[in-house]
């Protein structure tokens, strides 16, 4: 299995519109890796995980066959995450491929609003409505949602996706992990990969609603106590805003090296 992380901001992107603080201007300098779009990833070729008002661009600059794209996941209504206006688009096409839509019930009730008011969207877009704890099937892959730490209004949900006995941990848009939750991620097995929200980075205090360094950190302890991630897994830190305090550049030089620091167009395999 492959992901692409398309974005790696919060809402506020990197460097933020109009901002003048110190880790926005010494990202406009650095450039590179420090410039950072709204987080979005692309599994394979066909799985796409959150609809942002970024999609489109990102298309473009990493020449996405959106043809390929059959189903589209989201983690939860917020605007960083979800851009109903733009999964409209395909109202305008003479032909055009159908996406499947996945969202809990807030994000549903978005897009549902979205597509009833264009009919012809009827013909290009499906959408299923997603329960934590109930796993479905989409395509070749098998997703099980689990409710995130994060603002009860966006029905905010985390992600396990499975293919071919390999196994994804999408965690973004959440603070420290519910404590249910451990004990059921214990029935699912090992997992090859995790990306984790790291919004707050060096900013102290992010507990709920998003994560810091050194909640990732404890969430990881965690997670290696219980088996369910070991020295392979792939562990990915994601998310990031400005107030975090830390450009990319000052994340790979203070984060443990066998931490991934994300980045916009990163690519892993597992
Ligand atoms: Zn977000
Ligand atoms: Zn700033
Ligand atoms: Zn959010």
């Amino acid at each position: 299995m492959k992901i692409k992380f398309l974005g790696s901001a919060a809402y506020d992107a990197i460097p933020a519109p109009f901002c003048c603080c110190e880790i926005c201007e010494r990202s406009r300098e650095r450039k590179g890796h420090n410039i950072r779009s709204r987080t979005q990833a692309l599994i394979n070729e066909d799985l796409l995980i959150d609809f942002n008002a970024d999609t489109i661009s990102h298309f473009l600059k990493y020449n996405i066959d959106t043809k390929k794209i059959k189903h589209c996941l989201i983690t939860h209504s917020h605007s960083d995450h979800l851009y109903v206006s733009d999964m409209l688009i395909p109202q305008y096409s003479k032909e055009s491929v159908i996406v499947n839509y996945y969202a809990a019930e807030h994000g549903y009730q978005f897009i549902l609003k979205g597509i009833e008011e264009i009919p012809v969207m009827k013909k290009y877009a499906t959408l299923t409505c997603i329960e934590p704890y109930k796993s479905f099937t989409c395509g070749k892959y098998q997703i099980t949602p689990f409710p995130a730490n994060h603002d009860p209004s966006s029905s905010p949900v985390i992600f396990v996706i499975e293919e071919e006995g390999k196994r994804i941990l999408y965690a973004h848009d959440t603070g420290v992990f519910f404590e249910e939750i451990f004990e059921k991620f214990t029935t699912l097995g090992r997992f090859d990969l995790i990306s984790l929200d790291c919004t707050g980075a060096l900013t102290a205090g992010y507990r709920h609603g998003h994560m810091n360094i050194e909640t990732n950190l404890e969430m990881i302890d965690r997670l290696r106590k219980l088996k369910v991630i070991d020295d392979k897994t792939k562990i990915v830190l994601n998310h990031f805003s400005h107030n975090g305090g830390a450009t990319y550049d000052d994340l790979v030089s203070c984060v443990p090296k066998e931490l991934i620091v994300g980045y916009d167009g990163l690519t892993l395999e597992i």
